[in-house]
């Protein structure tokens, strides 16, 4: 099962939240970090990096000799990444999506494939080795992120093809381009709700941004109980019961808890009660396993 671990807002705690989950999970899995403009997984689960490959994107290149000045590209490409100026076709390769359209249309082999750099991939394991280990990192003045993601994503199905397991899968916030390509891919997506104004906002529009997705969803509250706020809990409380959203957990409000986070450490290994909390919610996700996800692991 691929579970997207996702968030209206940044800063909800979903990171917290994947990093607990493999830490108690017991079984098979890939831990992967899709947060590519702000990787932050491996500050909690430290990798044994192994392979690391530099992602690029298909982009063209004009050989001006060969162009017929037809613009078939310009008028294909809806990302505006080519233009024609008195009669001269011009490229803007940051701009383009790689979709290909351009080099179907051009009749006359004008234009050549070129590559832009997205960033990297790296693989390896966490958790002393328990844990496969997958990361995304756009490249600094990059402004695209789902080419890289596609590509993450190419790169789990290779992996959980080679050996079968689940995964759980840490979303770029918001649901922005980059969070609707991971949650696309998802069995399963949990959703950790921030309970303060902004981030029950926040929460509301990714339920309804990723409802079309067609995917079972569930919720998880970060930092419930915090004095003051029994109205913002209550509101996630709600909202669920009124959505047939099910609410899997409520992580207290602690400041033991957010000294461990603000350490890099896991909230699974605070307590015995912490530990519980996060094996209650692996259960729980698993009790919500969708009928299309894969049935081959066997959780502890
Ligand atoms: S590959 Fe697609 S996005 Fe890129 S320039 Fe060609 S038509 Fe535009
Ligand atoms: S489609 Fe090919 S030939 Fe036509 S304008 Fe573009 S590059 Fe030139």
């Amino acid at each position: 099962m691929r579970i997207v671990i996702a968030s209206g807002k940044g800063g909800a705690g979903k990171t917290c939240v994947t990093a607990s989950l493999a830490d108690v999970w017991g079984a098979p899995l890939v831990a992967v970090d899709t947060d590519a403009e702000a990787p932050n997984l491996h500050l909690f689960l430290p990798p044994q990096i192994t392979e690391k490959k530099t992602a690029f994107l298909d982009v063209p290149n004009l050989a001006p000799e060969k162009c017929v000045h037809c613009e078939k590209c310009r008028n294909i490409c809806t990302y505006k990444a080519i233009a024609s100026f008195a009669g001269r076709i011009t490229l803007f390769p940051d701009m383009c999506h790689g979709c290909g359209g351009c080099f179907a249309v051009c009749p006359s082999d004008a234009l050549i494939h070129a590559e832009r750099e997205l960033g990297e991939l790296c693989r390896g394991t966490v958790l002393e080795g328990s844990v496969r280990f997958l990361m995304g990192r756009t490249r600094i003045g990059e402004s695209m992120t789902p080419p890289l993601l596609r590509q993450e994503l190419k790169l789990l199905a290779d992996m959980l093809d080679a050996v079968p397991g689940d995964a759980l899968i840490d979303s770029p916030p918001g649901v922005s381009c980059p969070a609707v390509t991971v949650a696309r891919e998802a069995d399963l997506i949990l959703l950790v709700v921030d309970p303060t104004p902004f981030g029950f906002h926040d929460f509301r529009l990714a339920h309804q941004a990723f409802l079309p997705i067609g995917r079972p969803m569930a919720a998880v509250i970060n930092r419930a109980g915090a004095d003051g706020n029994a109205e913002g809990d209550e509101a996630v409380r709600r909202y669920c019961r009124e959505k047939n959203l099910p609410l899997l957990a409520e992580l207290p409000f602690e400041r033991e808890a957010a000294e461990q986070y603000a350490s890099g450490r896991l909230l699974a290994e605070l307590s015995p009660a912490w530990r519980t909390r996060f094996e209650n919610l692996r259960d729980a996700l698993l009790a919500m396993e969708a009928p299309h996800a894969a049935k081959e692991t066997n959780h502890a």
